[in-house]
């Protein structure tokens, strides 16, 4: 029996695929369905279905010849275990360039990820990146102290920079990185990864709608026991500071972004641990808040003395929204709360994970193909960095620090690539 496999009428057919009765059959009604608009292909949508998810874009990457090409500077954990590997799920960023003090290293890694020889440099020919026409954008994955010297000879080499957190040491060395920058017409952006994460985007989005009500309180922890005694992240010079620069900043920067807003005032305690041979140049733990105008506070806490804790909650008049784990590579979770017809309902959000990294450089590639202004500017760094000296002052003067409201911090929000 063959009746069971039937061609289908065209009525039939018609009524199949939801096209109507002016459809007409055939590949110019296929084509009808779809749009190329400059790189990218675009289908309509076959059905709008509620329970289904809303059919993303196809991918629409940059050809892999014509990316904008990275040099990566510094070639330690962050590099090796993210930033390199997340590369492969970019669609407009490819690396060209590699810069380290170890040369063997260099030509391995080079190798791995299939970078010309010639494109390995050292610190002290660096500014031979000038002459390498592969090379569009600067990533600089140094300790703290160098990203302020590293971006303004990145500058002077005419390369656009991205730069890891925290932007500098100072605000000092931040607004010379920034008037470098501006003043050469280049780009310059902090990597603030979770600014381009889903989650932290999702709850951005529900802020802006209203759907959390009036925002009265943030809560954020992101602490870690940190291990050898004699890395860089404890060596004031290198580093600026313990966990506050280094990992409380996802806290402060989250409590930004997420609201909207920026403090005008602040308080800052450390707390020490006098016999821990771990901190005898930087603090253990930090606790600060934040008043934002209208009441909303942030309430933060940060240490290299504790077992791994990462969290944050965000919470309004008419509901709450909570990242547990927030500020990790990978596996966050996003929860919603909000009452609804006598319910208090606590939903799980489901979002599709997407590389940090790799988002975060596709938009740095796009500002450079586009000239638009990153998301996540110099601007946005040099902020923390006014707050992070203020939290510092306030711990050691006991008493809140008054912030002036600085003009806008962040340039357009990204789009997916
Ligand atoms: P790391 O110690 O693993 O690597 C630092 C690199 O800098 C190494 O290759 C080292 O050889 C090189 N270096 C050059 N001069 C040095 C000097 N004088 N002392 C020490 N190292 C020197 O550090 P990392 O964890 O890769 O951190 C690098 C930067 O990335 C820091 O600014 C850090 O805050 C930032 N970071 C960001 C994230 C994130 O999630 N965005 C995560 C980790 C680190």
């Amino acid at each position: 029996m063959d009746s069971q496999i039937r061609p289908l009428d065209r009525r039939s057919f018609l009524r199949w695929a939801g096209l109507g009765v002016t459809a007409t059959l055939g590949a110019k009604t296929l084509a009808a369905a779809e749009t190329i608009s400059g790189n990218a292909v675009q289908f309509n949508p076959l059905f709008d279905l509620k329970t289904e998810a809303k059919e993303a874009n196809p991918p629409a990457p940059t050809a892999p010849d014509k990316r904008v090409g990275f040099a990566i500077v510094g070639l330690g954990r962050l590099s090796l275990h993210q930033i390199l590997p997340a590369l492969s799920e970019c669609k407009h960023a490819r690396v060209t360039a590699l810069v380290s003090g170890n040369r063997d290293k260099g030509l391995k890694v080079a190798q791995q990820y299939g970078v010309n020889e010639k494109s390995v440099y050292n610190y002290e020919n660096y500014d031979k990146l000038a002459d390498n026409p592969d090379v569009q954008v600067i990533y600089i994955v140094l300790p703290n102290s160098m990203h302020a010297e590293y971006t303004i000879r990145g500058a002077k080499a005419g390369k656009h920079i991205l730069c890891e957190k925290p932007m500098a040491n100072t605000v000092a060395d931040c607004q010379q990185m920034v008037d470098v920058c501006k003043a050469a017409n280049l780009r310059l952006m902090i990597a603030y990864r979770q600014q381009y994460e889903p989650c932290n985007r999702a709850i951005v989005k529900m802020v802006k709608e209203g759907k959390l009500g009036t925002l009265h309180e943030f809560i954020a922890v992101n602490s870690q026991n940190q291990g050898e005694p004699n890395q860089w992240r404890l060596k004031r010079q290198l580093s600026g500071g313990g966990p506050l620069p280094d990992i409380g900043i996802y806290c402060l920067n989250a409590a930004r972004f997420l609201s909207g807003s920026e403090p005008e005032s602040v308080m800052g305690q450390i707390i020490q641990a006098p016999d821990d041979p771990r901190f005898k140049e930087v603090e253990a733990s930090v606790q600060f808040m934040l008043r934002f105008p209208g009441g909303f506070t942030a309430t933060c806490s940060t240490s290299y003395n504790t077992h791994r804790s990462q969290f944050l909650r965000i919470i309004g008049s008419d509901g709450w929204a909570e990242m547990n784990p927030a500020f990790a590579y990978e596996g966050m979770r996003l929860s919603y709360n909000k009452m609804s017809e006598g319910t208090d309902l606590i939903s799980a959000v489901q979002l599709t994970p997407k590389n940090q990294f790799a988002q975060e450089m596709d938009h740095m590639a796009q500002c450079v193909q586009t000239g638009a202004q990153p998301h996540t500017p110099g601007e946005e760094g040099m902020q923390d960095m006014r707050i992070i000296e203020a939290i510092y002052n306030s711990a050691q003067n006991g008493r809140t620090i008054e912030l002036r409201q600085p003009s806008p911090t962040r340039g357009p929000e990204p789009a997916d690539s």
